[in-house]
């Protein structure tokens, strides 16, 4: 056995050396909202564990990066969890896959039902999808598919404010906000929804009775072909990270049941406790129709989301003229994925969550307080365990990526925001890094 590193293994394994690989990426992967080849070339990833990301070769003298990103909102337990990792390899002894259709197994069961035990109200029934977005497809599949089945098929349009992302497939962009989800590159093509204005922001702030009472009147002229109100409560993540006072879902719940009218929640990055709450509706103390989860549910180790709803939205379906739901993926309900998600909530769960979110929360308020004085910021705000620098300008994303990667910490900007989500696990020494970082990029982005 020649005498390499582990890093060394691991390239010798695939033949390539780092900068072999990065040739091969821009040749041939596409990667997130980019052109083909990319714009910037990506950090190459050999490991990670913790908080912390291993690079194949230093970046701007860094080797290893704290993440401030918790891959998008997901690994909120960081990588290499022992539990999480015993999970998946004592699911991989039994079996990695299996099909769904005439066939179930203990995790995607177990899971489900833990899900329902958790959610608010008695969202009992549960659509296991593959991935976020998919997940959204199947709420507004279960919405348009209620109405049609109970005899209103003319209620098959959409309501949602202006400022949201509900994911990247075609009846999840057309909810998405109309200029972030490009809705004019996709007009004619694109499904055409009723918007609201987006929600006045601040988690703090007071309702605003014109603002509630526009939203009111908006859903009433447009009941009659409403299937369903899609929001995403309290936090609006990639349309602009912005928060708003959990009054508002409360009288889009009210407005949906004085006019008949489903509401779909989508806590795809807001579940399992991200903004102090369990979930984000609690704030508001409302129960919708139809709940998406996906993200966090796996911990960040596996592509897996869930679509959550009522009895009367299930029974709706079931009684109609085509009694199922029509969707099942190949890779639905995977028992991988199911088996890791169980042992993150359960983890979730056992730990106090609630309060690491909360030393998050505070560590977040004072780490990047001191960004207000700098100039080009226009706001910082915190919620939970999410903390927000807006510049009044757009990001320079290659300044700002290395400002950060220089101190050791890795921030994903995008549009006009420097935003961190950190796994729960990060410890105050790290998140003061990662404050840091995030003020070295608002300072050069
Ligand atoms: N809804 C929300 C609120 C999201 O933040 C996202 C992902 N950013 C999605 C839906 C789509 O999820 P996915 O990327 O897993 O398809």
């Amino acid at each position: 056995m020649p005498d390499r590193s582990p890093d060394q293994l691991a390239d010798h394994a695939v033949g390539r050396s780092p900068a072999e690989v990065l040739a091969l990426d821009r040749e041939h992967v596409w990667h997130p909202y980019d052109p083909m080849p990319g714009r910037t070339a990506p950090l190459l990833v050999d490991s990670a564990a913790g908080v912390r990301l291993r690079l194949a070769e230093p970046a701007f003298g860094q080797r290893e990066l704290i993440d401030g990103m918790a891959s998008w909102w997901s690994a909120v337990h960081g990588y290499r969890h022992p539990v999480l990792d015993a999970a998946a390899k004592d699911q991989l002894g039994r079996m990695s896959h299996v099909m769904f259709g005439g066939l179930t197994h203990r995790p995607a069961v177990a899971l489900a039902a833990r899900l329902a035990e958790l959610a608010p109200g008695d969202l009992r029934h549960v659509f296991l999808a593959d991935s976020g977005s998919v997940a959204v497809e199947v709420a507004l599949k279960m919405c348009l598919q209620y109405w049609r089945s109970v005899g209103r098929p003319a209620k098959r349009r959409l309501l949602t404010w202006r400022g949201g992302y509900h994911g990247d497939t075609w009846h999840a962009m057309s909810v998405c906000d109309p200029e972030g989800g490009m809705h004019q590159l996709w007009a004619g093509t694109l499904p055409e929804q009723v918007f609201a204005e987006a929600p006045p922001t601040g988690f703090d702030a007071p309702l605003d009775p014109g603002y509630a009472a526009r939203l009111r009147a908006l859903v009433a002229a447009h009941a009659d072909e409403l299937a369903a109100v899609v929001v995403e409560p309290v936090v609006q993540g990639a349309g602009g990270m912005a928060f708003h006072s959990p009054a508002y879902l409360r009288v889009l719940r009210e407005a949906c049941d004085e006019h008949g009218v489903l509401l779909v929640a989508d806590e795809i990055a807001t579940g399992f406790g991200r903004t102090g709450r369990l979930f984000a509706t609690e704030h508001a103390g409302i129960v919708p129709d139809v709940l998406c989860l996906g993200k966090a549910l796996t911990g960040g180790y596996l592509t897996l989301a869930a679509t959550l709803c009522t009895p009367r939205v299930a029974e709706g379906i079931s009684r109609g003229e085509v009694p199922v739901l029509a969707h099942g993926p190949t890779f639905m309900g995977n028992p991988l994925a199911t088996a890791v998600a169980l042992a993150s909530v359960e983890l979730l769960l056992a730990g106090d969550w609630a309060a690491e979110v909360a030393r998050i929360e505070r560590g977040l308020r004072a780490g990047l307080a001191p960004a207000r004085a700098l100039p080009g910021v226009r706001e910082v705000r915190v919620l939970g365990a999410i903390g927000v620098i807006q510049l009044d300008h757009p990001v320079d994303l290659p300044a700002a990526t290395e400002a950060a990667v220089r101190r050791g910490v890795w921030l994903r900007p995008f549009r006009d925001l420097i935003y961190t989500m950190p796994p729960y696990v990060t410890d105050d020494v790290d998140l003061a890094r990662i404050c840091a970082g995030a003020l070295a990029a608002a300072e050069a982005g």
